[in-house]
């Protein structure tokens, strides 16, 4: 099994918890094809019964990726809030 980063193991970053769930995806639209699972770093995807869901948020860089690997368009992908999510010291 992948073993993934904190960013509590990381200097000048950290993770401010976000209220709301920023991406989710569209069960009716999922395919299953797992390839947000591939391109995601942060390890947030998984698969199971052949239909994407989220292991966790905590760990994602923010980097859209997901949404745009996904050409179901299954993936509901929106930045967290001003000051929550992944933060770091250069911006
Ligand atoms: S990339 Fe899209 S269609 Fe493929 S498993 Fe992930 S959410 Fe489902
Ligand atoms: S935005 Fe990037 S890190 Fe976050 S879930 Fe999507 S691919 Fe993973």
């Amino acid at each position: 099994m992948k073993q993934y980063y904190s960013f509590e193991d990381i200097p000048g970053v950290k993770w401010v918890q976000v209220p709301e769930p920023f991406i989710s995806i569209d069960q009716s639209k999922c395919t299953g094809c797992a390839n947000c699972v591939k391109v995601c770093l942060a390890g947030v995807f998984k698969i199971k019964d052949k239909k994407a869901e989220i292991n966790s948020l905590d760990r994602c860089l923010e980097c859209a990726s997901c949404l745009f690997i996904c050409e179901s368009r299954a993936i509901n992908f929106s930045w967290p809030k001003h000051g929550s999510g992944y933060q770091s010291e250069w911006g």
